[in-house]
């Protein structure tokens, strides 16, 4: 296998094959999951090419892909029907012809009985291969892969399906792939480490600017910026030798970030924010309430999601309209009329109300208008009003920021709720030693 002097052969091109991708009917994920696996292994993707099962379509773009890309993976097409055409195309590309390999007709013939059903004959087709090419086996189905080089390039072919297709890339695709020594194929090579951290609490701009030396394009390790549902993250890609040595790029960088950003990092990976609150409760070994009205029970959903929360989490109660406010929390008349449910004194009482009705440390409550039409004059969709009361202190947080749909506010209003409960929570952290007398909901049974 040759390296190629041709700087674009030193990326991949992923081809996916099949008319419902084309159509519209499912998206093609494998091309993702596909390209991240390649990064891990320094390998970087030009191309993505999704295209439906028709015979002159694959023939011109593995003609192009194979001409542009030193790796190019093509997923689908392996089945035993007329509309599987990726055997048939790579023999024309490399113009050579189909030949019949007994031992992986034997491998399909076992899968089939291992699920006790008869192999049909129309299978065989699927133990043809392009002559000079290695089978791959599949555990997980019965369409084999193909590993073929041609004119210098790689082609790999896997089967569709993604459980399938995952595991081939696993066991048979990957290990090649390592073996043949990327560096020297003109392929990248070397090792990805990746880290992301997350934040909550600042715009995707106001993050990015304390960190400008670090996402400034060329920087290396790379660090990239996102954001979704009001959660922003910071990924950090390093490259190296070897996985260890990847590794070690990414400490210092995520010590940088963590400590200009602060408080405003509650994880890493997939760490939540609810997971965030849910530890420092259980840290500090505090109780909580909620009263929500305008989330109708969401941040205590995204709380309850968290093992062992039961120990900490009391209840929440959903005081939507002004009479279970009422009703339940005692909602004071004179703040119906300067405050009409939503305001940050209703918050605050609403806080105060539901952590002495629940016997909890520390209560919050949530109020705001989730839309999509306004409360009325200077009443916007997504003005929001939050508060957490720990029975000394009282910590409040309004926006009117939150764009989006009513569904989106909803959310984002409950993370913020659970983000304003997290930075009281690390305020008492700092501030006092922990006492092991403080209560606790006392037993399981009172869920
Ligand atoms: P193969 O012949 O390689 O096994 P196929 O072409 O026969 O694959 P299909 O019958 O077209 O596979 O698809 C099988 C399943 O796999 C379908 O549910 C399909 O949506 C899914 N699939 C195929 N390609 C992709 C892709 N690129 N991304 C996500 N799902 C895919
Ligand atoms: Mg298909």
């Amino acid at each position: 296998m040759a390296a190629t002097n041709n700087p674009a052969h030193s990326k991949a091109e992923i081809v996916s094959i099949g008319s419902e991708l084309t159509s519209g009917a499912n998206l093609d994920t494998n091309s993702q999951w596909l390209s991240r696996k390649l990064a891990e292994i320094g390998v970087q993707t030009g191309w993505h090419s999704t295209i439906p099962d028709d015979h002159e379509v694959n023939l011109t773009s593995f003609r192009l892909a194979a001409s542009r890309a030193g790796l190019v993976i093509i997923s689908g097409g392996l089945g035993p029907t007329q509309d599987d055409l990726t055997r048939e195309t790579m023999a024309k590309l490399a113009e050579v012809d189909l030949v019949f390999d007994e031992a992986s007709w034997v491998a399909i013939q076992e899968m089939f009985s291992k699920r006790n059903r008869i192999c049909p004959e129309r299978n065989r087709v699927q133990a043809l291969f392009p002559k000079g090419s290695e089978p791959l086996p599949n555990s997980n189905g019965t369409a084999p892969g193909i590993f073929m080089v041609h004119n210098g390039t790689i082609l790999v072919a896997l089967p569709g399906p993604p459980r399938e297709m995952e595991l081939m890339w696993k066991n048979e695709v990957e290990p090649r792939l390592l073996k043949a020594d990327l560096g020297k194929l003109g392929l990248g090579g070397g090792f990805l480490a990746r880290r992301t951290i997350r934040t909550f609490g600042a715009g995707e701009s106001a993050v990015e600017e304390k960190l400008l030396d670090l996402t400034k394009r060329g920087a290396e390790p790379e660090v990239g910026i996102t954001a979704s549902n009001a959660i922003i993250s910071l990924s950090i890609t390093a490259r190296g030798e070897s996985p260890a040595e990847a590794q070690s790029h990414i400490a210092p960088i995520e010590a940088t970030i963590r400590d200009r950003l602060g408080e405003l990092v509650f994880g890493a990976d997939n760490d939540t924010l609810q997971e965030a609150v849910a530890s420092l409760l259980e840290e500090l070994k505090l109780s909580v309430s909620l009263a929500e009205s305008i989330t109708c029970g969401r941040a205590a959903s995204l709380l309850g999601a968290v093992p062992g929360i039961s120990e900490w989490l009391a209840g929440s109660l959903v005081v939507y309209q002004a009479k279970a406010k009422e009703r339940l929390l005692d909602y004071p008349k004179h703040l119906l009329e300067t405050e009409d449910c939503v305001g940050p004194e209703t918050a605050k009482f609403l806080a105060k109300s539901v952590r002495e009705r629940l016997g909890t440390d520390i209560g919050v409550a949530v109020v705001g208008y989730a839309g999509p039409g306004d409360g009325g004059p200077g009443k916007p969709a997504g003005l929001v009003f939050a508060a957490v009361d720990d029975g000394t202190e009282i910590s409040s947080e309004h926006t009117q920021h939150w764009h989006g749909s009513r569904s989106e506010i909803q959310h984002r209003t409950a993370l913020m709720t659970l983000n304003l409960l997290r930075l009281r929570l690390l305020a008492k952290k700092s501030a006092t030693p922990k006492n092991p007398l403080q209560s606790s909901v006392n037993s399981k049974e009172s869920r």
